[in-house]
């Protein structure tokens, strides 16, 4: 077995249950750089059955959306829009991997970008087109070709064998100076509950430590947001470069923070208390939302950012 990043082959055993169904799930944590993986990984026959059959349906029980899984990520999508705002990018083309139900593509589009959207998942691309008129293909990552000025990927970069390999398709798909923006959940962050860590469908986890290094050879980090998820934007870099691996002292520290991600952690750093309200807050408001249309909880949530 060797580490996706650094090529190297000794590790720490972090976790050996899959969150979800409790079966035998084996989580590295490499020595050398600090990446955190599933070992070994699946093959990519497996991984194609997987996404074909059970994957939509393992998480959301569901081919097509409901309106509380569309209250959910059109809140994202909208926050995830203010980020590329506050980033300076409201204008020219945008293309969203990973597109889902389609409302990011949405709002980025009724906010003056160029935006549309691949995914491969036919229940989720058909309703973004049927719902929101969204210009969004069913459609593989491998698949995609042209150039864009803006590449968006949200929570899709765990779910892949080769991050590098990503990398390097995603530079390509890039006109110069391109960015991109890339969110996945945060293998670090105190605020993820351990009973809900580690899956099947994550094949890695990453810090921003360990997501800059594998997007190093193409991508410079411009801005990063650490919390629960870990979102950093990239810019296309001019000429290529070797690949910037973390440092051991890194490493050895992410192993020390790894393994304390325990219950009391969770708890006190993490603010896990406070997740019971939350919910109960959530399920009043996606109560109110029943039994609207996608289309009707997305403009009522953009009415109210706005
Ligand atoms: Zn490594």
């Amino acid at each position: 077995m060797n580490c996706a990043l650094c090529n190297g082959t000794h590790f720490s055993l972090i976790s050996q249950k899959d969150c979800k169904s409790g079966k035998e799930l084996n989580i590295y944590l490499c020595d050398d750089c600090g990446l955190i993986q599933q070992l070994p990984l699946p093959s990519p026959e497996e991984l194609r059955h997987y996404y074909a059959t059970e994957y939509r349906l393992d998480y959301k029980k569901t081919y097509h959306p409901k309106p509380k899984h569309i209250h959910r990520s059109a809140g994202l999508a909208l926050s995830r829009a203010k980020f590329l705002r506050a980033n300076g990018i409201t204008s020219g083309s945008l293309l969203d991997i990973g597109a889902g139900s389609g409302e990011f593509v949405t709002i980025c589009s009724r906010s003056g970008l160029k935006a549309e959207g691949a995914e491969p998942n036919v229940g989720y691309s058909e309703f973004a087109r049927s719902e929101y008129g969204a210009n969004i293909r069913t459609q593989e990552l491998a698949n995609l070709e042209g150039r864009y000025d803006t590449i968006t990927m949200f929570h899709v970069m765990e779910h892949l064998p080769s991050p590098q390999q990503v990398f390097e398709k995603l530079y390509d798909l890039l006109n110069p100076g391109g960015r991109l923006l890339i969110e996945v959940p945060w293998g670090l962050s105190p605020s993820i509950s351990p009973s809900n860590r580690y899956f099947k469908a994550h094949l890695y986890y990453f810090d921003a430590e360990t997501l800059a290094a594998c997007a190093s050879s193409h991508f410079d980090v411009i801005a990063k947001v650490q919390e629960g998820n870990l979102m950093i934007l990239f810019e296309k870099k001019n000429h290529l470069s070797g690949i910037r691996l973390p440092s051991p002292d890194y490493a050895k520290n992410a192993k020390i923070r790894a393994l304390r991600c325990g219950w009391w952690s969770y708890l006190t750093i993490g603010k896990g208390f406070r997740v019971p309200f939350r919910k109960l807050r959530k399920i009043y408001t996606e109560n109110r939302m029943k039994r609207l249309s996608g289309s009707s909880i997305l403009d009522r949530l953009m009415k109210e950012a706005a």
